[in-house]
């Protein structure tokens, strides 16, 4: 590994990403540094992450906590931003070797493309970002020679798996799924799910938006577009399976039939630190994989007549242009009522379906057209909440 301390910048500190990446730097002091800390609201977490870490800059978005922010970080050498768009100012800094974007939802989608549009490496764990406009995601990274890192765990093991294959073709990409806490459950049963059950997810721990979209099949639907734009192939070639165990994180199979996976203990630091020190790997003390206790690895097909929302993402990313815009920021809305105890578990997919047929549908969007279609779909989908 090189010898200079990389200089990190972490968009989302203080969420579930962004605390496993400072665990991950705390245990390499003298390989990482952090640069820059960014919240949205957390301010007690990030005041006690940045006196630990002593970063050049924070920045808190949400600007009514600056001055609370301000003032328990007046003794350190730390510069104290507030606002979305010090996000994005911050992440151009010549310092910074890699941005991760470690935000939840649409709300990352600014300062990615700005950390991209500066050239920066992003370790994106940010799927969102993707998912609404993976084409000018990937388009900008290509341009500015920012290179894309994935953290989200299938993604790092298909990026993984397809280390050193060049142009070697591949047949398709088997996205794992761990199925959630409601594998196997049917219809009816699903009808009396309630969040506290939804919260509980079996072998991930994760922040509530995406354990939700987990246990729906709707964070398999947006790493299946993830995965589209990460490694160019056609929606058709990504087959989600469902492995409860969570041991396997994806597998390749390339045009001789042949498969490469990647296993490891389900541990997202894992993820995390590759995408720090890529293309060297670095001694950790996480759990190993032992191979003796795992006698039963198990694979099954999804239910798309159950976990609806999984269907929608494969019509969302054939249909194209705007319409996986339409369908994340449904979801972030439909999530987020779920959470608040609005609207039931499978009213969710009812949600998705009715925003999808109602807002707009634009076939080649502009960056611009996003946040427009973003905004549309949010209110329409709040409408549709109201009248259920
Ligand atoms: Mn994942």
């Amino acid at each position: 590994m090189e010898k200079k301390k990389k200089q990190i910048a972490i968009l989302g500190s203080t969420g579930s990403i962004g605390t496993q990446a400072l665990d991950v730097i705390a245990q390499h002091p003298n390989k990482f540094e952090v640069y820059a800390l960014t919240a949205n609201n957390n301010i007690n977490l990030l005041i006690e992450q940045a006196i630990k870490f002593k970063p050049e800059v924070v920045v808190i978005a949400n600007d009514k906590n600056y001055l609370v922010l301000k003032d328990a970080l007046q003794d350190y050498p730390i510069k104290v931003w507030a606002g979305i768009d010090a996000i994005s100012d911050v992440v151009q800094s010549d310092h910074i070797d890699v941005v991760l974007a470690a935000m939840v939802g649409f709300s990352g989608l600014k300062s990615t493309i700005s950390a991209l549009k500066s050239g920066k490496t992003v370790a994106l764990a940010n799927k969102e970002t993707l998912v609404v406009a993976g084409e000018q995601m990937i388009d900008l990274a290509l341009k500015n020679g920012a290179p894309i890192l994935p953290v989200d765990s299938e993604h790092s093991a298909i990026f993984q798996c397809l280390n050193g294959e060049g142009v070697n073709k591949i047949n398709k990409i088997w996205l794992t799924a761990s199925g959630g806490p409601f594998r196997n459950f049917s219809i009816q049963q699903l009808q009396r799910v309630c969040k506290e059950q939804a919260l509980n997810h079996p072998s991930w721990s994760m922040g509530a938006k995406v354990t939700i979209d987990s246990s729906t099949l709707m964070n398999k639907g947006l790493e299946m577009i993830e995965a589209k734009w990460l490694f160019d192939v056609d929606p058709s070639q990504i087959e989600v399976v469902v492995h409860p165990q969570s041991i396997v994180h994806s597998m390749v199979e390339f045009e001789d039939t042949s498969v490469i996976a990647q296993m490891g203990v389900p541990d997202m630091r894992i993820p995390i630190q590759y995408a720090f020190t890529y293309p060297y790997r670095l001694k950790s003390n996480f759990k190993t994989v032992n191979f003796f206790q795992l006698s039963n690895l198990t694979f099954e097909e999804p239910d798309l007549k159950v976990f609806r929302n999984l269907s929608f993402a494969y019509d969302a990313i054939n249909k194209g242009g705007n319409m996986p815009c339409i369908l994340n920021a449904a979801n972030e809305i439909a999530v987020e009522s779920f959470l608040q105890d609005k609207i039931s578990y499978l009213g969710m997919s009812d949600v998705l379906e009715q925003t999808m047929q109602k807002v707009s549908f634009i076939q080649k969007p502009s960056l611009d057209d996003y946040f427009e279609t973003d905004m549309e779909a949010r209110k329409i989908a709040a409408d549709i909440i109201n009248k259920l």
